[in-house]
């Protein structure tokens, strides 16, 4: 009864839950300004998705806004791209705040917005735990447009007052009910509780239960409700295929599997941390290269197996489904679950992380007798009998019916071939921004005009082509755009910045 009568209220707060529509829509209908336009394209990104055909316009006209929907549905940029949009540059203190519940996400969030608002040159500093304070202290210290951060470390820099939150004029809650189950909502609300009332609150969630309802009525004003359902879509384009087997089998099937399909770049899910060691220390005493995440490794390495997997340093990566949940792979051919999903929805979930942009997906799982009853919910959720596929091959002759499968040598070649690694996200970028480290910061009152005025003092330089500039105690980084990179480093070994003759050096992009 409790719950009825809440949900009833809660809808009545709701003024409009708006449809999909299906017509072309395009980046240029929203009035962004070329900044963002030239981003965009930069990016790839030709038309909006659906999610952001919806959110886009909203975030604009100044809505609160309660989205549901998955990862890999263009969610960040549908947030993203309003936030830089409405971003005033001339602002020092930070005026949007992205709450994230993991630091792969955090990361992989402000690269997001930092890609999208880079033409406008939007400073994003993002804010977790794990790494060191005092340097997310320096860098707060400076312009700060949009912070992205966990709410325990955000909520630690309010406490020592290096984030000021006086500013801020929109407030993203991303994953809110991974957020939810991590602990992290009094955090939350303990940072609204900084913000000024006046400001727009956005709520993403991939499920909606009766506490984010009690947030959501609580803490937004007439929501527009934007929800994009593909559980019943069902991803009828994913090759999917069922193996029974049993617990001391599984091992064996599943190393025949991955040899058989060969994929480029796969997805293994385990159920537990201990699963995802002893799968990938396995895997590794059979010479298959593969890298693991999950909640017990530390983040520093997290990070960097979740980056060397994107660029293809190793093709396989084996994780619990908390952990790699919102974190963004392109082009996987392949999902595995070598642990049963123990929930329907993780099902659709992880099958859906393949096949996506049109290209075509491939997702096998293996089941023993313990997750018969799962198979049947998952059936019955999506609406099809999931295809269990039966060995031809006759068991009493081998054994075990994959003995008869031929070694695929392409899949061993692979574990020792140098892999050939792929471009990153934002490599347009990359190519049209050179970032230079100049001698001299802060202690030798260096100032971000003195920069300017030597860089255009360079024939045909101007201050477009100037990106952001970061001083620094004692080095200023500066990025210079549109390719002419190259033209300063050398334009300014044989010429003074505030009088003096500065080291001048390219540096790693971010
Ligand atoms: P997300 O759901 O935010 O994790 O995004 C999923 C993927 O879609 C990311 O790799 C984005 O870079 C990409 N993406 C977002 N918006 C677009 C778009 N309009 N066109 C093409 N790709 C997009």
């Amino acid at each position: 009864m409790g719950k009825e009568s809440h949900q009833i209220n809660h809808r009545s707060q709701i003024d409009q839950t708006c449809e999909m529509e299906d017509q072309t829509a395009a980046f240029t209908d929203y009035g962004l300004t070329s900044d963002i336009l030239e981003s965009l394209q930069i990016l790839g990104y030709m038309e909006p998705t659906r999610i952001q055909q919806s959110v886009i316009p909203a975030v604009l006209s100044g809505r609160d806004v309660v989205g549901r929907s998955q990862t890999g549905s263009g969610k960040t940029a549908a947030f993203g791209i309003p936030l830089c949009q409405l971003a005033d540059w001339s602002e020092n203190k930070p005026q949007a705040i992205v709450l994230e519940p993991t630091r792969e996400l955090t990361v992989q969030v402000k690269e997001e917005l930092y890609h999208i608002g880079r033409k406008k040159r939007l400073k994003i500093p993002d804010v977790f735990g794990g790494f060191p304070i005092d340097k997310q202290i320096q860098t707060l210290k400076q312009k700060s447009h949009i912070v992205v951060g966990t709410p325990g470390r955000v909520m630690d820099h309010v406490r020592r007052g290096s984030l000021d939150l006086s500013k801020i004029k929109r407030v993203v809650i991303d994953e809110a009910d991974l957020m939810l189950d991590m602990g992290f909502l009094e955090e939350v609300r303990e940072i609204l509780s900084h913000i000024p009332r006046e400001r727009v609150l956005l709520l993403f969630s991939a499920t909606l239960g009766e506490e984010l309802h009690r947030l959501i009525q609580e803490y937004l004003r007439e929501p527009i409700v934007i929800e994009i359902d593909e559980s019943q879509e069902a991803r009828a384009d994913i090759r999917q295929e069922l193996y029974h087997t049993s617990n001391e089998e599984k091992y064996e099937l599943f190393l025949k599997l991955l040899e058989r399909e060969d994929p480029d770049s796969c997805m293994i899910f385990c159920g537990t941390r201990e699963m995802v060691n002893v799968l990938c220390r396995k895997l590794r005493r059979d010479g298959v290269k593969c890298g693991m995440i999950h909640g017990e490794i530390d983040q520093q390495d997290r990070i960097r197996t979740v980056e060397g997997f994107r660029e293809g340093r190793f093709p396989y990566l084996i994780a619990t489904d908390v952990v790699a949940r919102g974190i963004d792979f392109q082009d996987l051919s392949l999902v595995f679950n070598y642990d049963f999903p123990t929930g329907r929805e993780t099902y659709v979930h992880r099958i859906g992380r393949t096949g996506r942009n049109g290209k075509s997906g491939t997702a096998i799982s293996l089941f023993t007798e313990e997750d018969q009853h799962m198979k049947e919910m998952i059936e019955r959720y999506v609406g099809y009998e999931l295809p269990v596929m039966t060995p031809e091959e006759n068991r009493e002759d081998t054994g075990k019916y994959w003995n008869t499968w031929e070694r695929n040598e392409a899949f061993w070649k692979r574990q020792t071939d140098r892999p050939v690694l792929k471009e990153r996200k934002g490599a347009g970028f990359q190519r049209t921004i050179t970032r230079l480290s100049i001698g001299g910061g802060k202690k030798s009152k260096m100032r971000a005009v003195d920069i300017v005025g030597s860089i255009c003092s360079i024939p045909d330089m101007t201050p477009e082509d100037i990106g952001a500039i970061d001083v620094r105690d004692s080095l200023t980084y500066v990025e210079i755009l549109n390719g002419k990179g190259k033209k300063v480093l050398d334009a300014l070994q044989g010429k003074t910045i505030k009088g003096k003759l500065r080291k001048v050096r390219e540096t790693r992009n971010i």
